[in-house]
């Protein structure tokens, strides 16, 4: 309550251009909100874009070729200005502020979708997160957890190595790193997890995530993100 009368007294800027913002819920002012990045039509199982001459809702090759361990992924934007930087913001620049009005765009990414049994943000390995104090998945779970009533749960997953830089990589040699990078415990068997993360680059990570959860007995994965890098 105190939060809500702060908010009307003193509405929150607009993460996009600082004026008033006037949708409190993702902090954006409305001529930020329409011109955030869309998602043009993206493969349903990794949400990686279709090529232009694809014009129905299908599986992309890649997923065609070899299916990721997780069933489907909702991404609520593109990630591509200004989205980048407000995510960049958060993870590198500690803006925890961020994270709310992020957590708020992906609710709404899924509001329509069948609601998991529990949501588990992507884990960072101890020494990332010592250094960078705060995992940022996390961060966008807890709001999103709240908005949408769904148990979170950070301690059932594990990053058991860190994963060397993937920049530069291919998806084959990013699947190579991660193999075996996550262990998950069996409390979370026969359930729908999704699982929650601020970007989905090549898919590799939230793979070998779902894998191990899977392995625990997971009955379905889902990966949720606020943003999806898109190939050209
Ligand atoms: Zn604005
Ligand atoms: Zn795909």
């Amino acid at each position: 309550m105190m939060r809500r009368l702060r908010d009307t007294l003193l509405p929150p800027a607009c993460l996009g251009c600082d004026r008033p913002a006037d949708d409190l819920a993702i902090s954006l002012c409305g001529a930020c909100a329409r011109n955030l990045p869309p998602l043009p039509l993206c493969c349903p199982v990794c949400g990686d874009a279709l090529p232009p001459q694809v014009s129905t809702c299908q599986a992309c090759a890649n997923c065609q070729k070899r299916k990721p361990a997780f069933a489907r992924t909702i991404a609520a934007l593109a990630y591509a200005p200004p989205v980048d930087d407000w995510i960049g913001a958060l993870k590198y620049r500690g803006q925890l502020r961020h994270a709310g009005p992020l957590a708020g765009l992906l609710a709404r990414a899924v509001a329509s979708q069948p609601k998991p049994d529990l949501l588990i943000p992507v884990p960072l390995h101890d020494s990332k997160l010592r250094s960078r104090g705060f995992n940022q998945a996390i961060e966008l779970t807890r709001p999103l957890a709240r908005e949408l009533e769904l148990p979170w749960r950070h301690d059932l997953a594990r990053r058991l190595r860190p994963t060397p830089p993937q920049q530069g990589q291919t998806a084959t040699q990013r699947r190579r790193n991660l193999r075996g990078a996550f262990a998950a415990k069996d409390e979370i068997a026969g359930l729908h997890v999704a699982i929650v993360d601020d970007v989905m680059t090549t898919g590799a990570t939230a793979d070998a995530l779902a894998q191990s959860l899977k392995k625990a007995g997971a009955a379905e994965v889902s990966a949720w993100v606020v943003a999806r890098a898109l190939r050209d």
